[in-house]
């Protein structure tokens, strides 16, 4: 029988051989030799040898001719008188030969099912593999099983917060990433990161992950949440030490037996990321020299109005010193003097309140607002930074908050100037968490718009709860003291308000309050 074999040549000629041998033999001897026994039995053998070399039909045949050659022997030995013996001999060789052809034509098609099955599944894998060697997207198979042994006895012990547990007990990090070893890399995995042949115990893994990394701390926490699938961006290091900026997206199988064979996919973005990065330091380099060309002409601006103002309320507070010190002291004079000190003060406040009106006065285009967008295309600007900082960003919505009117730019410079100083003073502190809350509120039955921003860090110190809106009011080595000022005048001209405190769970709380009635105009 032939059973989808390529090389059938030689191997059917020798067993077709074989068996027209043996079908001989026994025809013969059970023909001519007298033997008394049911040799016809001896014709399965030349079945079971033919069934290497013909198919299903061709075996039918062969055990119809074999029949055949038993009874052509029977009639030719025991003709004319059979006895009873002799011809139940004959039937006991017939019955053999229809059982082992029932037996081997079950044997043929189990064994078709099961070649056809490899076949599909040979074809499976190759397609598989041409896929896995052929995508330019960087794959890899990397065995995580005992990973997942490691995490799912820290689990039992009663672990839960992965990101924290390495937090505190930093080596762990390193224990996780030795339980990893790559099984196999296709080429744009060895050109991204390089080969993977000496890894022993995670050896190319502790190369490529740097020791601190977050993303593989989150991973972690994915791995104890029986996540079936992560994805991140990464920082990881190629052969060369250089550092490269990846999409990562990892698999998980459902059946933890499977954690030998997980599919871990980069893409490089590295590119992009720096050409983001530019643009983003380009932006905020922009933005620093606006602010300071803005202080620069605002200071001398104000220098020159309030020049006068000062030098009239200095004369005036000498005049009122020296009316005070006469004997008797002149009161209605002195009082003279306060008043007109009085006047001046009222009028350095008026040239203030002016130039700052007319900073704000520059018309400016509002557009119809998606809150909740604007706020992730900020934090997609600020990434870098937050990135560089370790800070995370939660966003909770309390209620849906209506699209309303602003000036995008403005909001997002407030936003940015909140999230900023949430960011630095986090990471001034000791704090190891660092969490930004953004959280968007429109009660129902209120008159605003609420956004809250608040942080981890170490809070207002008692001199900045005092002086946080004043203008040059800063605790910062580089810090220009300015960025709630415009914050806070930024809101008031939209008919807000922005208020800093400290929270009562410990960090900084800022809150911007904005009108429906403009919110929705
Ligand atoms: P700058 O950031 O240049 O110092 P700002 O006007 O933005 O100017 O901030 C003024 C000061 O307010 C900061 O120097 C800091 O002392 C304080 N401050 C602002 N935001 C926070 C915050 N989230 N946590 C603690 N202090 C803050």
């Amino acid at each position: 029988m032939r059973f989808a074999r390529q090389d059938a040549g030689r191997h059917d000629f020798i067993f077709a051989g074989g068996a027209l041998f043996v079908a001989l033999a026994v025809f013969a001897v059970d023909t001519f030799t007298g033997i008394e026994g049911a040799i016809a039995v001896l014709y399965a053998i030349a079945l079971l040898l033919a069934a290497e070399a013909v198919n299903r039909l061709g075996l039918i045949l062969l055990t119809a001719l074999f029949m055949v050659f038993s009874l052509a022997s029977f009639f030719f030995t025991h003709a004319p008188d059979p006895d009873f013996a002799t011809f139940l001999r004959l039937c006991v060789a017939l019955a053999a030969l229809a059982v082992t052809t029932a037996l081997l034509l079950r044997n043929e098609r189990a064994r078709s099912a099961l070649l056809r099955t490899n076949a599909a599944l040979r074809e499976s894998e190759e397609r598989y593999r041409s896929i896995f060697d052929r995508t330019r997207v960087a794959l890899w198979e990397r065995d995580y099983s005992k990973l997942l042994d490691y995490i799912t006895g820290l689990k039992s012990a009663g672990v839960t917060d992965m990101k924290a547990y390495v937090q505190d007990h930093p080596h762990v990090l390193g224990e996780c990433v030795s339980k990893i070893e790559v099984v196999d890399a296709n080429e744009a995995a060895v050109e991204l990161l390089g080969s993977f042949t000496a890894d022993v115990h995670g050896g190319v893994m502790h190369r490529i992950i740097p020791t601190d990394s977050c993303t593989f701390a989150s991973l972690l926490q994915a791995i104890m949440d029986g996540a079936t699938y992560f994805e991140d961006n990464a920082e990881v290091f190629n052969e060369a030490g250089e550092r490269r900026l990846v999409l990562l997206g990892i698999s998980f199988p459902t059946d933890p037996s499977a954690f030998n064979r997980v599919v871990v996919s980069m893409v490089d973005v590295t590119q992009r990321e720096e050409a983001r990065m530019a643009l983003a330091e380009a932006q905020a380099e922009l933005s620093r020299a606006s602010k300071a060309a803005t202080v620069g002409a605002l200071s001398a601006s104000l220098a020159h109005e309030l020049n006068q103002p000062l030098g009239a309320i200095t004369v005036n507070s000498q005049t009122l010193v020296r009316w005070l010190e006469r004997d008797p002291p002149d009161i209605d004079a002195a009082k003279r003097s306060a008043e007109r000190i009085l006047r001046d003060s009222n009028r350095a406040s008026d040239i203030f309140k002016s130039t700052r009106s007319m900073m704000l006065s520059t018309p400016k285009e509002s557009e119809t607002i998606d809150l909740e967008r604007l706020i992730t295309d900020t934090l997609t600007l600020m990434d870098h930074d937050l990135q560089r900082d370790r800070t995370e960003v939660e966003i909770i919505h309390k209620t849906k908050i209506p699209r309303f009117k602003a000036v995008r730019l403005e909001m997002q410079q407030v936003l940015i100037n909140l999230i900023s100083n949430a960011a630095q003073s986090m990471s001034a502190s000791q704090s190891q968490k660092r969490l930004v809350t953004i959280s968007l509120d429109s009660p129902g039955e209120a008159d605003h718009i609420l956004i809250a921003v608040r942080d981890t860090g170490d809070g207002l110190g008692d001199d900045a709860q005092q002086n946080l809106f004043k203008p040059f009011f800063t605790t910062k080595d580089n810090g220009m003291g300015i960025g709630l000022s415009i914050c806070r005048s930024t809101i008031e001209a939209r008919g807000g308000t922005l208020d800093g405190n400290n929270h009562p769970d410990g960090g900084a709380i800022f809150e911007i309050k904005l009108p429906k009635e403009t919110a929705n105009a």
